[in-house]
């Protein structure tokens, strides 16, 4: 069975345009002013951890706990990100297909989680590989083998789909996946191989994998 792995934010749900609106919240809910919100956006613009808001609890001056600021970020942001019905059909097609599909994804347990249950990802997928869990981030080669082994690949074979040039393509170049870039309207500048595809959105990454050859090679050309 073909082997189609996927990165979770800005791929496969709208991380970013969830951001803006949860950082208004959380200074309006914190007594911050609205001065503070770029500073606060930008804190969380890649990625957050729980050490992004301690920092931010001293910056700010913020009351009480960071663990505090922490859980209402987890809930607010898993509550504030979508994923299209285009692309939760799409990984349904796909699986009908006879692909296995997996989620590989940097970042903190707790949040991947409750954003792949929220948007209803965890239910359309073989696996699930975060990094938090493993101890591997991406471009680290294992995190993509332990992908490809929980979805019952003994290697990884296949394709990865993801928006991060750095990461997500020339880490999955490195253990021999063919890939899809999700460009979103960006043109390719990082200095690595190009992707083998370039898709504006998850979607129609799932109608080119749709488009292959079963079986196809999956071979590095
Ligand atoms: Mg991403």
């Amino acid at each position: 069975m073909p082997l189609a792995l996927f990165d979770l934010d800005n791929t496969l749900i709208q991380r970013q345009s969830a951001l803006r609106s949860v950082a208004d919240r959380f200074c309006a809910g914190h007594g911050l002013h609205l001065a503070d919100v770029p500073r606060v956006a930008e804190a969380l613009r890649d990625r957050a951890y729980p050490a992004t808001f301690a920092a931010l609890r001293r910056e700010l001056h913020l009351p009480g706990p960071a663990s505090a600021l922490w859980d209402w970020y987890v809930d607010a942001i898993s509550a504030a990100v979508t994923c299209l019905p285009e692309t939760l059909g799409g990984l349904e097609q796909l699986r009908d297909a006879g692909w296995t599909v997996g989620i590989v994804t940097n970042g903190a347990s707790d949040i991947q989680h409750a954003k792949l249950r929220a948007t209803g990802l965890d239910a359309r997928v073989d696996a699930v590989c975060i990094s938090d869990d493993i101890g591997v981030r991406k471009p680290d080669p294992d995190i993509f083998h332990a992908a490809a082994d929980r979805c019952g690949h003994p290697r990884a074979d296949g394709w990865m789909i993801g928006d991060n040039p750095a990461t997500d393509i020339a880490g999955a170049h490195g253990v021999g996946l063919r890939t899809i870039w999700i460009a979103a309207g960006r043109d390719w500048t990082h200095s690595g191989r190009p992707a083998d595809h370039n898709a504006t959105d998850a979607s129609a990454a799932v109608a080119h994998l749709l488009t292959l050859p079963m079986p196809f090679t999956s071979r590095p050309r």
